[in-house]
């Protein structure tokens, strides 16, 4: 059979998430890139990202690594990762270009399971078919009140562990400009109410999207450990290696988590080695997919640190953490998690706090019918 590469198509997809739920009624916007890689001998295979422009990112996979691969062996994944790497982002830097290759790398691995008639999970590893899940779900979006039910919802559905977002808008420079120190002081709050919704024995976790400086992200851990808060997740703007490792200094209670929004494994390297974290979270849409995270992973688990998933793109890294032994948890990402719902087919299912993996071959979903013609955006 040929399995030579002879289409690749991305799309950049808008997709609305509607939650009337928890007494909130907010629609929000996921935006993503979903590939397509076709061979000769008629297997398609899909893979996505985000946590970049999907235009820009669609862009590079169709203008860029589409002529750098087409025509090599679809099975051969290291080849091509290496191909489209080179393409992609020749200086070797964390960027757009691992969002695109990552994207590619996936619609490989799916392919190589199609072919093989075997899940990813099972060609990654095959270490578990049933992965506890900690549930993403106090969104900032969310007023105090619609944060506690989010938290009392999920921990009836069988969640030990639940995680929200704090430090949000922080320094982003495209909200007003924020009194920080007051932010905190109702993070704190929320972080209170999470805890007293979920009741005695589950664990709560905070994420900061890279939005504050090492002072305020140093008060807001140091206040947070003080109520428990398992841990602090992307503290610090631009995943500062040496910030992050001060900040482990300065508040030597709070473990930190990072790595979802990075690309190049040499990242991980740095921050291992800087001692700057202490939870690593490859991300298989941005680090290169399959091919990458599994690299950064087992290099964090050389180094004797716990490997864990953030970053969304649920059902894509439950593959990973189905996969490796290393692995120990994924998210449920609930806004990710539903744009996923809207656009695939064959999602495999959370119950009782845990995602169990299903047999079939590739990644196991598909995209739905008339998906990319009701999302795509120009
Ligand atoms: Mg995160």
């Amino acid at each position: 059979m040929n399995h030579t590469i002879t289409r690749v198509e991305a799309y950049a997809l808008e997709v609305p998430v509607d939650f009337k739920w928890a007494g909130s009624d907010t629609r929000r916007q996921a935006s993503l890139t979903y590939v397509e890689v076709e061979t000769a001998s008629g297997q398609v295979g899909h893979g996505m990202t985000a946590l970049a422009p999907a235009p820009v990112v669609a862009a590079a996979i169709n203008h860029v690594a589409r002529p750098a691969i087409l025509g090599l062996d679809a099975t051969g994944h290291e080849h091509a990762w290496n191909v489209a790497l080179w393409a992609l982002t020749a200086p070797g830097q964390t960027g757009i270009g691992c969002n695109a290759l990552s994207a590619i790398d996936i619609a490989l691995w799916d392919i190589k399971g199609k072919l093989a008639g075997r899940p990813v999970w099972v060609l990654v590893g095959g270490a578990r078919r049933r992965i506890p899940a900690y549930a993403t779900c106090g969104f900032s979006f969310f007023d105090r009140d619609q944060l506690a039910e989010a938290g009392r919802l999920m921990c009836a559905r069988g969640y030990e562990s639940l995680k929200m977002q704090v430090g949000r808008p922080g320094l982003d420079a495209r909200e007003d400009v924020v009194d920080l120190d007051k932010m905190i002081g109702e993070d704190i709050a929320r972080i209170r109410a999470l805890r007293d919704a979920g009741g005695e024995g589950v664990e709560i976790a905070i994420d900061g999207a890279a939005r504050l400086d090492l002072d305020h992200a140093a008060d807001l851990a140091a206040r947070a450990a003080d109520l428990g808060v398992a841990f602090y997740e992307e503290p610090i703007i631009a995943n500062d290696i040496p910030a992050m490792a001060a900040l482990r200094q300065r508040v030597p209670q709070m473990k930190i988590a990072c790595g979802q929004s990075e690309g190049q494994v040499s990242r991980f390297r740095d921050m291992i080695a800087a001692h700057a974290i202490d939870i690593v979270q490859p991300n298989v849409i941005v680090g290169g997919g399959f091919t990458g995270a599994a690299r950064a992973a087992q290099m964090a688990s050389a180094a004797g640190l716990r490997v864990f998933h953030g970053g969304g793109a649920t059902y894509h890294n439950a593959h990973l953490h189905a996969g490796l032994a290393q692995a120990s948890g994924i998210e449920h990402q609930l806004s990710s998690a539903r744009a996923a719902e809207k656009i695939f087919d064959g999602l495999p299912e959370f119950r009782d706090g845990h995602l169990e993996m299903t047999d079939r071959p590739g990644l196991g979903f598909e995209i739905r019918d008339g998906a990319i013609g009701e999302f795509a955006v120009a």
